[in-house]
C-alpha cells in the first residue's frame, strides 16, 4: 500500500491535476506548488510558575503575485509545516476565486491553548508577533483568526506590533474587536458567505431552500451561524447537527439558538431535549437536501461518499472531501460547492476590514452583507460557469480560474 499523501501533498495532486489540464510547463507548477517564503521562529515564553518555555511558530507566504498575503493564524498542539504549506495553499486560490487583490498565507504556534492560563497565553500571542514582525505588515502579510485564536489574541498581537512601530497599526491584523478598527459583520462572515453560496447553488439545481432539510456537522462558529443563518435566511429545516461529541437528530427541526445554549451549558450538543442521537458519520448520510461539513478534514471519502444523499455539500471546513470522493459525488450529480469558495466569507470579510483600516472610515453591518453577497455570489457563478465550459468538478473549477489569475499577475509581473 502506498503511504497516504499528506495535507499537502494532496493539495499539490490537485494543482498537478489542474495544471496538466491546462497545460501548465514544469518551472509554473514548481512555482504555484511550494511556497515562496516561510518562516519558522522558535521564541521563548515566561510561564505562571516561573519557568520559561520554548515556543515553535510559523508562518508561510504561498504567493503574492496579486498582492500582499492573507491568512490566519492557528494555535494547535499538533501544528505542523505540511498543514499550514496546505493551509497557505488553500488561501492563495481562495483569495483569486474570490477575484480579492491579495495572496495567500497561514501561519501557527505550536501550542495547547486549552493548558495556557489567560496571562500565557497573552505572553505567546505577543512573543509570536515579535518573532515574524519582519516579514508580515499592513500592506504586505496580514494575519487573521483561524482554530483556536480569537478577536482577544488578534488584539494583544496588534498591540505589541503597534509598540514595536512606535504607532498604532490596526491593519496589521483583520479579525480584531470593533473597538480596534474590526469589521462589522466578520463574525458569521464565513457561514453567512457560505450560506449566499447555497441560495446560488438552490438556484442553479432548482432546489427550494424554504422548508430544505438540512444537517452540520460541527457546531463551532462556523456550523453554529451556518445553522441560524439556513434559518433565519432561508427558513430552511435544521434536522441535524453535532459536535467532537456526537450530534442529535429532530425531523421537527432544532432551534439553533437553543442548542447553543445546551452547548454552552453543558460543553456539547450531545443530549438536547427532544433530540435522538446520531453519530457524527451518520450525520452526513441522513436523507436530507443539504449537509454542511464544518469540521473534520477528509470526512467525506470514497469510502462513505456512496452513502451521501445531499443535493447539495457545502463545504464550511477545510478539505472535508477528499479528491475522488468529490470526482464520484459530481458524477452523481450531487453538487459539491468547494472549501476554497463556501469558507471564503471570513477573508472576504477580512479584505473589507483591511480596505476600512485603510480609509478609516467604516462601514455598517448591512453594508458588509451586501459587499460580501454581491463578490461570492459572483464568485460562484464563475466557478459553475468553467465547470459547465470544461465538463469538471466545481473545485477543479475553482483551481482553474484562481491558477488562471495568479498566472497572469506573475505574467504581467514578468516572472513567468
Ligand atoms: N482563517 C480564515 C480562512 O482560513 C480567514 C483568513 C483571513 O481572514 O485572513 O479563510
Amino acid at each position: 500500500m502506498p503511504a497516504e499523501r499528506s495535507f499537502f501533498e494532496t493539495v499539490q495532486d490537485e494543482l498537478k491535476e489542474c495544471a496538466e489540464s491546462m497545460q501548465l510547463n514544469d518551472s509554473v507548477l514548481a512555482l504555484l506548488s511550494n511556497p515562496v517564503r516561510e518562516l519558522h521562529v522558535i521564541f521563548p515564553v515566561a510561564m505562571d510558575d516561573g519557568k520559561t518555555e520554548m515556543f515553535h511558530g510559523y508562518r508561510v507566504q504561498y504567493n503574492d503575485a496579486r498582492g500582499p498575503t492573507k491568512g490566519g493564524t492557528r494555535f494547535h498542539p499538533a501544528e505542523t509545516i505540511d498543514t499550514l504549506r496546505a493551509l497557505a495553499s488553500l488561501m492563495t486560490w481562495k483569495c483569486a476565486v474570490m477575484d480579492l487583490p491579495l495572496g495567500g498565507a497561514k501561519g501557527g504556534v505550536i501550542c495547547d491553548t486549552k493548558k495556557l492560563s489567560r496571562a500565557e497565553l497573552e505572553r505567546v500571542s505577543r512573543g509570536y508577533i515579535r518573532a515574524i514582525a519582519q516579514i508580515i505588515a499592513p500592506d504586505k502579510d496580514v494575519p487573521a483568526p483561524d482554530m483556536y485564536t480569537n478577536p482577544q489574541v488578534m488584539a494583544w498581537m496588534i498591540d505589541e506590533y503597534s509598540r514595536m512601530q512606535g504607532k498604532n497599526q490596526f491593519g496589521i491584523i483583520t479579525g480584531k474587536p470593533h473597538d480596534l478598527g474590526g469589521s462589522h459583520g466578520r463574525t458569521d462572515a464565513t457561514a453567512r458567505g457560505g450560506m449566499y453560496t447555497v441560495r446560488e447553488a438552490a438556484g442553479v439545481i432548482g432546489l427550494d431552500l424554504k422548508g430544505a432539510t438540512v444537517a452540520v456537522q460541527g457546531y463551532g462558529n462556523s456550523g453554529y451561524y451556518a445553522a441560524r443563518l439556513a434559518k433565519e435566511l432561508f427558513g430552511s429545516k435544521i434536522v441535524a447537527v453535532s459536535d467532537s461529541r456526537g450530534g442529535i437528530y429532530n425531523e421537527k427541526g432544532l432551534d439553533p439558538e437553543a442548542v447553543l445554549a445546551h452547548k454552552e451549558e453543558t460543553g456539547t450538543v450531545v443530549g438536547f431535549p427532544g433530540a435522538s442521537p446520531v453519530s457524527n458519520d451518520e450525520i452526513l448520510e441522513l436523507d436530507v437536501d443539504v449537509i454542511a461539513p464544518s469540521a473534520l478534514e477528509k470526512a467525506i471519502t470514497s469510502e462513505n461518499q456512496g452513502r451521501i444523499k445531499a443535493k447539495i455539500v457545502a463545504e464550511l471546513a477545510n478539505g472535508p472531501t477528499t479528491p475522488n470522493a468529490e470526482k464520484a459525488l459530481h458524477e452523481r450529480g450531487v453538487h459539491v460547492i468547494p472549501d476554497f469558495l463556501c469558507n471564503a466569507g471570513g477573508v472576504t470579510v477580512s479584505y473589507f476590514e483591511m480596505v476600512q483600516n485603510f480609509y478609516l472610515h467604516y462601514w455598517d453591518e448591512a453594508e458588509v452583507h451586501e459587499k460580501l453577497d454581491k463578490k461570492i455570489s459572483k464568485a460562484y457563478h464563475d466557478v459553475v460557469r468553467v465547470s459547465r465550459e470544461r465538463n469538471v468538478t466545481m473545485r477543479q473549477a475553482g483551481y482553474v480560474l484562481a491558477v488562471e489569475r495568479v498566472m497572469d499577475a506573475m505574467r504581467y509581473r514578468g516572472w513567468i
